[in-house]
């Protein structure tokens, strides 16, 4: 067995939350299969860093340390990546499925000639292979997939799979892996507001669609995200209508999101929409029509105006934390 890996993702520095995900994953599926958990690291300066996963469930970090590694790109991670995996033959490889992950773990799977199944809800290991759930159609209905050849690929839902801290230790090995010369080059990564929540890793998301009636009305929506400590997101609705940027749309040309609590604001719950945040831990929504499929879905119903309802609710929840 050459293990269970885990391609680590990094950002300003810091191991990014995903990859902890992916790690406590990776550990569970590791001690069903009798094996080790290997985090494969590609970076510029971070060799201290690479440590801390054994924290996580790493057994091993396999460390490769180069200018050309300071940030992602898919061309010269792909075939770093595809060249540790063919020395080293491990049976499964996990990502997360962000941008970075999915981007990965699909080219990585065409450069490797395997099959890879994406987005994945929940994994098991059946007669020794990993047993994959994922949605499918929009999240209508969910497949559970085994895959053939190796090394078998997922990349795992945000948010979905548990942080586990097994305050172990993991043994980092540096090794030498050729980047090749990249066809595109870096030019400037450009930041988002300081302090703004990345809806992928945000425990908490208030999103508004079409009922926020405009742009300036977001500013409720902030008010109030900015007191729970959550993420703004909107409905391609509020998007098209240039109310939001297109990085804050949830759903299934947006993105796939899966917060603790997810709050709804004047969005009707189209299929399209349900597919990035159907699988919220607890969904409230509120939503004037009774008959707005949202409401089915949701945890807690307020039929109500939202106009009526968010601004004294921001209120009460500024008390609550006042009073902590
Ligand atoms: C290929 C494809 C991909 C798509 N991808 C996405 C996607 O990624 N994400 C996405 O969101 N959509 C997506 N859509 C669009 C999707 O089908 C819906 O059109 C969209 O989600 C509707 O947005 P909405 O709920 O904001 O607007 P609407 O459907 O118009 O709903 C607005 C809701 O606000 C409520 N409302 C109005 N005023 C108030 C008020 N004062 N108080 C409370 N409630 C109020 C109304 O009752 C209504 O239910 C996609 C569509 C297609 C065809």
């Amino acid at each position: 067995m050459a293990g269970v890996w885990i391609l680590v993702e990094h950002r300003d520095g810091e191991i990014r939350r995903v990859t902890l995900e992916a790690a406590g994953a990776a550990r569970k599926v590791a001690d069903e299969l009798g094996t080790e958990v290997t985090a494969v690291m590609l970076a510029s300066g971070l060799e201290d860093k690479a440590a801390e996963l054994g924290a996580y469930g790493v057994d091993k970090v396999l460390y490769a340390e180069g200018e050309a590694f300071a940030y992602y790109t898919a061309e010269v991670y792909a075939a770093a990546v595809a060249e540790l995996v063919k020395q080293h033959q491990p049976d499964v490889l996990l990502f997360p499925a962000s941008l970075q992950g999915k981007d990965l773990a699909g080219r990585l799977a065409a450069k490797l000639d395997v099959s890879v199944a994406v987005d994945c809800t929940a994994l098991a290991v059946a007669d020794g292979r990993l047993k994959a759930t994922r949605p499918m159609y929009a999240g209508k209905v969910y497949a559970e997939v085994i895959l053939s050849g190796q090394p078998q690929i997922a990349s795992l839902r945000p948010n979905v799979f548990d942080v586990v801290e097994t305050g172990g230790s993991a043994a980092v090995e540096k090794v030498e892996v050729a980047a090749p010369e990249p066809r595109v080059t870096l030019d400037e990564v450009l930041k988002e507001a300081e302090g703004k929540i990345e809806l992928t890793e945000a425990s908490i998301i208030v999103s508004g669609g079409r009922g926020m009636k405009a742009a300036e009305n977001f500013k409720i929506l902030e008010e109030l995200a900015s007191v729970l400590g959550a993420a703004v997101g909107a409905s391609r609705s509020a998007v098209d209508a240039g109310w939001r940027p297109h990085t804050d749309q949830v759903g299934q040309t947006g993105k796939v999101v899966c917060p603790n609590l997810y709050i709804a604001c004047g969005i009707s719950g189209a299929i399209q929409h349900l597919a990035g945040m159907g699988t919220s831990k607890v969904i409230v929504a509120i939503n004037k029509d009774p008959d707005a499929p949202i409401h089915s879905k949701a945890n807690y119903s307020v039929v109500a105006d939202l106009f009526k309802v968010v601004p004294p609710f921001t209120e009460e929840c500024k008390k609550i934390k006042a009073a902590q």
